[in-house]
């Protein structure tokens, strides 16, 4: 038996008082999820372990089995797996974005839509001026980059700089945690230390740069500082190609960067889909005939749609309704279509609830569905946050969904 695992980011919510107090999922109309539901058996899973926050890297690590005790590392080293920078022990990957800064306050966290190209010579003359044989940093996406330090101690509190719009960005420096451990060379204020002075250093460099004397010239906004967030180690994460033998080769298809690097670290080959935008208006049909051609020569496939997530944190009901549409129609559709003659089971589910009225993620735990041919079905007969609850797996946490998955 193959395996692919559909994975809907967000998609699970809350009753909505204009849909007759149904949820979106329950009031979608998903003619596929809800007929594989029915056919196959239901439960709900707690992605989201005590004492973690609702992330989609937590969430979804914890979906392929993964205890966020043991493997937990935050953001950086999830982006440093994702852009094939491979991390020794000693090294604290942390991202690091470039930001606008005007009249001593954070304005965006983008660097006023900094594109790729530009960062990556924004990039090479950080790098040209500040690397060290402890200091470099590595090019990501826009203005999402990596900046790693050797010996690194990742006991260090950063301010998200998206949480800081308008803030003066002085009182947001980098401090040392109180009782941080001694875990790497440099101890906790000397990472915090070091990082404040790449950050000063890096604004007088910046507003050098021609790229920004361009920007000022025009009145535009200027990518004139670094600013680095979510420090850690590299994760122990044992590769599924360990824990479940009978997965000998794997794919992760996904837009999404933290995704990417999960799925790395857990042994997967990252499958890129041209126009994957990680919004509505992605390339599904790409992505699905991705998967449906992975299942050809790999024995676990995971695609990780990003669409629902974003419609909900920017509150948008309609388009919340369309993405889990396009995910049923788009996604589900044309992946059972392909395989439903073959051995491959089927799981769908959401990482977390992204609720349009709240528009951001909870950790309530979400519905999930495993259909499999030949299996005995449960009397679920719909995929929703309520009629999963009635279903023949129950309530599961930390690794017992992917193994119930993986033992079909
Ligand atoms: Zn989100």
């Amino acid at each position: 038996m193959k395996h692919i695992i559909i994975l809907g980011d967000g998609m699970a919510d809350w009753p909505v008082e204009s849909l007759g107090n149904k949820t979106l999922m329950q009031y979608a109309n998903t003619p596929y999820m809800d007929m594989l539901a029915k056919r196959g058996c239901c439960g709900m899973l707690k992605t989201v372990q005590d004492g973690f926050h609702p992330g989609s890297e937590v969430a979804n690590s914890s979906i392929l089995g993964y205890d966020q005790n043991e493997v937990y590392e935050g953001r950086g080293p999830l982006e440093a797996a994702s852009i094939g920078v491979d991390l020794a022990p000693d090294d604290m990957a942390i991202r690091c974005n470039i930001i606008t800064l005007e009249d001593g306050k954070i304005i965006t966290h983008n660097g006023g839509n900094l594109q790729t190209d530009d960062a990556a010579v924004l990039i090479d003359y950080l790098n040209e001026h500040l690397a060290t044989d402890r200091v470099k940093f590595y090019c990501g996406v826009q203005y999402r980059h990596l900046l790693v330090i050797k010996g690194g101690n990742k006991h260090v509190v950063c301010q998200p700089p998206h949480d800081h719009p308008g803030e003066a960005w002085r009182p947001l420096l980098v401090t040392a945690a109180t009782d941080a451990p001694k875990d790497n060379e440099l101890t906790a204020q000397e990472t915090a230390d070091l990082l404040n002075d790449l950050i000063l250093r890096s604004q007088d460099l910046l507003a050098r740069h021609p790229y920004n004397v361009e920007k000022a010239e025009r009145g535009e906004r200027q990518a004139n500082s670094i600013w680095p967030w979510a420090g850690g180690y590299r994760p122990h994460m044992v590769p599924l190609t360990k824990t479940f033998p009978q997965i000998k080769r794997g794919a992760v298809i996904t837009a999404v960067d933290l995704i990417r690097g999960i799925g790395t670290l857990a042994g997967l080959r990252v499958i890129d889909v041209p126009g994957a935008t990680g919004l509505a208006d992605t390339n599904y049909e790409g992505k699905a005939e991705a998967a449906i051609k992975a299942l050809e020569t790999d024995d676990f496939v995971y695609v990780h749609v990003e669409a629902s997530d974003e419609a909900g944190h920017d509150g948008d009901l309609e388009l919340k309704l369309k993405t889990i549409e396009y995910l049923d129609n788009r996604i589900v559709k044309p992946i059972y279509e392909a395989v439903k003659d073959q051995q491959v089971a089927i799981a769908v589910l959401p990482d977390h609830p992204t609720p349009v009225a709240h528009r951001t993620h909870t950790n309530e735990p979400i519905p999930f569905l495993i259909y499999a041919p030949g299996t005995e079905a449960d009397d679920v007969e719909t995929f929703d946050e309520e009629a999963c609850k009635k279903g023949y797996y129950g309530l599961l946490e930390k690794d017992e969904f992917i193994k119930a998955f993986m033992k079909i």
